[in-house]
């Protein structure tokens, strides 16, 4: 199916309430954009607008630097979203948010690599974390486009995290996957000493389940 058969606008507004009804967005923090590939066309979240309040009216839509459609503001951070699309080829959804477990890491400058959960070594192995970018400037996107070729979901230094996805489906589910293991994680070492999986075992669920991470980048 063209580009013409699909709502974007419809898309971004059910994503944006679910987050925002998980309590991963709200009206300061957090944007999610689609990439129309066919027309070059972005599709994203306006800026400081609660986003559970959205209609597919308010979506902006641009070309480039320009603003050529929607009723609000574009986020002001969309040149994180361009660059993420522009060195992802493979993905068109973008989901920035400041979730909190996430985020925690990012405001301490440490990038995660867990070895207790099954979900976090499929799916992830390692989420790095990007320096410090002066956020509503260009510098927000410095570093990204070489950390997220090869990683789906990266944190922003003190700010919060990035994922991208083929679908808009894709970036959230990541997200909420990692905010949810860290959730759990924390728990745990509220409970007792954290079990990791042995070195061993982690490598060879790497190297031979079909949806870990090195195997998704082998296709
Ligand atoms: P916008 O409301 O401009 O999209 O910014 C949200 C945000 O995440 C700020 O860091
Ligand atoms: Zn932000």
């Amino acid at each position: 199916m063209g580009s013409e058969g699909k709502n974007f606008k419809k898309e971004i507004v059910f994503y944006a309430d679910l987050l925002d009804r998980k309590g991963l967005v709200n009206t300061l923090e957090g944007n999610i954009s689609i990439l129309d590939r066919e027309k070059d066309e972005l599709y994203i979240t306006p800026s400081g607008i609660r986003k559970c309040f959205l209609n597919e009216d308010m979506i902006a839509v641009m070309k480039g630097d320009k603003q050529t459609g929607g009723s609000a503001k574009r986020s002001s951070e969309y040149l994180l979203h361009v660059a993420a699309l522009k060195a992802r080829p493979d993905c068109n959804a973008v989901v920035h948010v400041h979730a909190p477990y996430l985020t925690a890491y990012a405001y301490c400058g440490k990038s995660i690599k867990l070895k207790c959960s099954t979900t976090f070594s499929l799916v992830f192995e390692e989420i790095p974390c990007l320096p410090y970018g002066e956020a509503g400037t260009i510098h927000i996107a410095d570093g990204i486009e070489d950390a997220i070729k090869d990683h789906d979901l990266i944190l922003l230094g003190n700010h919060g995290c990035v994922a991208v996805g083929k679908t808009m489906e894709d970036a959230v589910k990541i997200v909420e996957a990692a905010e949810e293991v860290l959730k759990i994680y924390h728990l745990t070492k509220s409970i007792g000493e954290v079990k990791n999986i042995p070195d061993e075992k982690l490598e060879s669920l790497y190297e031979n389940h079909p949806s870990s991470r090195r195997n998704r980048y082998k296709k």
